[in-house]
């Protein structure tokens, strides 16, 4: 008994330089259309005319080389309608007030605050502080007393790539103090970005309202002392600290 034949081999595949001639035949086509819709609007001398020919040839492989370093050079970053940086209010946001206080010992976060903040550098968002120090203006505390509170707070919650305080007083006249924009535009600029692309995430109206003077997202969350017509007015409330860095991170995925 013999095996039955194995069928012939397919003839070899022609079809290759058939596509490659079509797609010639478009490309000389969309050139000519092109350089025609160049050459049209005129001077029609025969200079311009071969300056339009050969650059349609050019144009088109350049824009697609450009596009193509483009998408590679950008190719980590992903598209994201959401905030690039929170910045935060520091005081019964962050952590618990201590009213003009001036004593590292004395920072406590507010339950959760490490773990907010570390959400928000897993997925590559910068953090910023914006605080109102008024003390510094009363006499009460000192620059340098706002500074180690500071290094005392990122001791605890983990760094913070930028700090802003004011360190005037109602009346001052400053363009600082929240419901000024002024912190948040300076943190914005440091940060290498526009209030637009900041979320602000505060405990009191100034902090929210400050935010919509800068073009920025607001989120309240409110405490025990926050007033209810400061809760109304918001543009956007949270619950927790968490809830409010999840409005703003909202599906955002994992970098
Ligand atoms: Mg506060
Ligand atoms: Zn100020």
């Amino acid at each position: 008994i013999t095996p039955p034949r194995a069928p012939a081999p397919p003839p070899p595949p022609r079809r290759g330089t058939a596509v490659a001639a079509a797609a010639a035949g478009t490309w000389a086509v969309l050139t000519a259309r092109f350089a025609y819709e160049r050459i049209k609007p005129g001077p029609k001398t025969p200079g311009e005319a071969a300056t339009m020919l050969v650059t349609s040839a050019a144009i088109p492989p350049a824009a697609v080389l450009h596009r193509v370093r483009g998408l590679a050079v950008h190719r980590r970053a992903r598209s994201w309608g959401g905030p690039r940086a929170v910045l935060f209010d520091r005081d019964d946001t962050l952590i618990r007030d201590v009213p003009y206080n001036g004593d590292p010992e004395r920072v406590e976060p507010v339950p959760g605050a490490r773990r907010a903040l570390d959400r928000l550098r897993d997925h590559g968002v910068r953090i910023g502080v914006v605080s109102n120090q008024s003390g510094v203006a009363k006499g009460l505390i000192g620059a340098g007393d706002v500074r180690r509170v500071n290094a005392r707070v990122e001791e605890l919650l983990g760094r913070i790539d930028v700090w802003e305080f004011c360190p005037h007083d109602d009346g001052d006249g400053c363009k600082c103090r929240k419901p000024e924009p002024g912190m948040i535009e300076r943190a914005a600029e440091r940060l290498g970005m526009l209030p637009s692309d900041c979320a602000v995430i505060g405990d009191v109206g100034g902090d929210v309202e400050a935010a919509a003077a800068a073009g920025a997202r607001g989120i309240l969350v409110p405490t025990r002392r926050t007033r209810p017509a400061e809760i109304a007015r918001a543009p956007e409330t949270a619950p927790t600290l968490a809830a409010a860095v999840e409005l703003v991170l909202g599906g955002r995925r994992r970098r």
